[in-house]
């Protein structure tokens, strides 16, 4: 019997990468070239140079990068990283930055999984499989290796001498864009993705010889705060993905915050965020350093707030319903509670941020040291929103049902969305409910600041993320929320009716730090006064203090962060 057999195509291999050029420019680059066209103000003689340059550049990294063994998984690398970043650009409009690659390496199991659904597999079936089977498939006819070398030069030179000159011509335009439009390149496939993987690597390479400096050794308790005759319970509650427009406090037309309303809490209407995703706004928030003056290296080579409050004597706990502390917490108390899993709160290893509730109250109801803890939440992160809230808080309705936020309408994001805030609104009484019912013992108070916003489709663009320069303001605008209990107030000679007056003043992550050390009348020189959102409306204490500034090193002797880590 006579067996037909398909003869596999043979190609060569400058073939071969000009046609994997051809398609990850045309295929796999939407977004780069719709930003192209816009970043370069639609001088399109410039835009088509640019591009028949990348285009070049990126046919001779292919041609010299073609050896025998390498090109076949090489190019289906290459188009699964632009096929797989492709989906995300183009379904979410977020950009795969360095930042971006921090946040996915940082990230949990469930969070992760959300992001990995049907449309993802569908792309990468189309986008990446396919051709990625058709290379497979054929034979790629190679050279002997000198007449290869030779013929690759003959290709390469002429191709990389006109990228030149195009960029040459067009150079002032193309600096400009550049300059301007700093997530342009970082849009660019393959090329921006495996690039801000390399910086992020070379980052967390340095961070490995990192030494942490001691920062406000000095610190020490007030006057007040020592002889308050009860501890002093300061709630840090550190928020995700909360926006602030989408709460009823700052005017928004729905009752999300109807707990918050009644409970009388302090709220500033004008603040604005360090970061648009976790990974750089929460250790900028609980960092010395002004957004002005943060960087990631910066943070994670200087003690922070939590390290401060600890010189001053204060118990610090940190209770983690999210991702970790960055770090943050990495010599304090620190304990997860998305481990929990015989909790009614809890699935997939995940919980509703009232997971926080039960040992809290233990946790006040045992109170004997002046504490801060430190609660970080859940909250709003999406794109699963329908998962951050129970049953009884789904009260706007229909409500988005799915992680594939493409297959819901606008409204039912923003249904599901709001019931977060909803929600989030009952934790935060409820903290407040857990102090109040134990204040015979303890005068606490609950400060709430979300560390980042998020978009919810507006111009095209879902979740956070956004290189903060071009960010929009749904994810820079967060909210911050202050409540003091009676004899909290007392002792610490907090005038509420003057701080409601203050809440249209702006404010921002720059903040917290300095209002936390002034909310625990913690003195020391690290302290400025002027970043304290309270002091103004704080009775003046027999507070000693030097000229604001800081000093990092001050005489004690730097730590190794490795060492460091080990002691949790
Ligand atoms: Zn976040």
């Amino acid at each position: 019997m006579a067996v037909f057999r398909i003869r596999r195509p043979e190609i060569g291999s400058i073939s071969l990468s000009a046609a994997a050029t051809l398609y990850l420019l045309l295929i796999t680059n939407n977004s780069f070239w719709s930003h192209a066209v816009t970043s370069f103000g639609h001088a399109w003689i410039a835009v088509l140079s640019f591009g028949v340059a990348l285009g070049l550049t990126t046919f001779s990294v292919l041609t010299m990068l073609s050896m025998k063994y390498l090109m076949k998984p090489l190019l289906v690398l290459l188009i699964a990283i632009s096929a797989a970043a492709s989906h995300f650009t183009e379904t979410f409009g977020i950009v795969i930055d360095k930042e971006m690659i921090g946040n996915a390496a940082v990230t949990t199991g469930p969070e992760a999984s959300h992001l990995l659904t049907g449309s993802l597999a569908l792309h990468l079936a189309l986008y990446a499989l396919l051709p990625s089977l058709l290379i497979a498939w054929v034979k790629i006819k190679h050279r002997p290796f000198f007449s290869k070398a030779a013929i690759n030069f003959l290709f390469v030179a002429p191709a990389l001498l006109l990228s030149g000159m195009l960029i040459y011509a067009n150079l002032a335009g193309i600096a400009y864009a550049l300059r301007e439009h700093r997530d342009l390149m970082v849009r660019f496939n393959p090329a921006g993705p495996i690039t801000s993987a390399v910086r992020y690597g070379l980052s967390s390479y340095r961070e490995r010889n990192l030494v942490v400096q001691p920062l406000g050794i000095d610190a020490k308790q007030g006057a007040r705060i020592a002889t308050a005759g009860k501890p002093v319970v300061v709630v840090v509650v550190a928020g995700e993905t909360a926006r602030a427009m989408n709460f009823s406090l700052n005017g928004y037309h729905r009752d999300t915050n109807p707990e918050l309303e009644a409970l009388g809490v302090v709220n500033y209407r004008d603040t604005t965020s360090c970061g648009t995703a976790t990974a750089v706004s929460l250790p900028c928030m609980f960092s010395v350093y002004p957004r002005s003056e943060y960087s990631d290296w910066k943070a994670r080579s200087t003690e922070n707030l939590v390290n401060v409050l600890t010189h001053a004597g204060v118990s610090v706990t940190w209770w983690d319903n999210n991702t970790g502390s960055k770090g943050i917490a990495d010599l304090i108390s620190f304990a997860s509670m998305t481990h929990q899993k015989n909790s009614p709160l809890c699935s997939n290893g995940e919980c509703l941020d009232e997971i926080f509730l039960g040992d809290l109250d233990k946790k006040l109801a045992a109170m004997t040291k002046n504490s801060v803890i430190v609660l970080h939440q859940l909250g709003s992160h999406g794109p699963a929103y329908y998962l951050r809230y129970p049953e009884a808080f789904r009260r706007f309705t229909p409500d988005c049902r799915t992680p594939e936020l493409m297959s819901c309408t606008t409204e039912e994001i923003v249904n599901a969305y709001d019931n977060t805030i909803l929600y989030t609104d009952h934790v935060l009484a409820s903290v407040a409910g857990l102090i109040e019912k134990h204040q015979d013992r303890i005068a606490g108070a609950m400060i709430y600041m979300s560390d980042h916003g998020e978009s919810l489709g507006e111009n095209g663009i879902y979740l956070h993320g956004a290189p903060y320069a071009i960010a929009p303001k749904e994810q820079t605008e967060v909210p911050f929320i202050a409540w003091f209990s009676k004899p909290y107030q007392a002792i610490m000679g907090v005038d509420t009716g003057c701080l409601a007056k203050d809440t249209d003043k702006p404010r921002s992550h720059d903040n917290l730090f300095h209002t936390v050390l002034g909310m625990m009348d913690v003195q020391t020189r690290v302290y400025n006064r002027a970043l304290d959102a309270f002091a103004a409306c704080t009775r003046p204490a027999e507070r000693k203090q030097g000229a604001p500034g800081f000093h990092a090193a001050d005489n004690a002797a730097p730590r190794r962060l490795s060492a460091v880590r080990q002691i949790w």
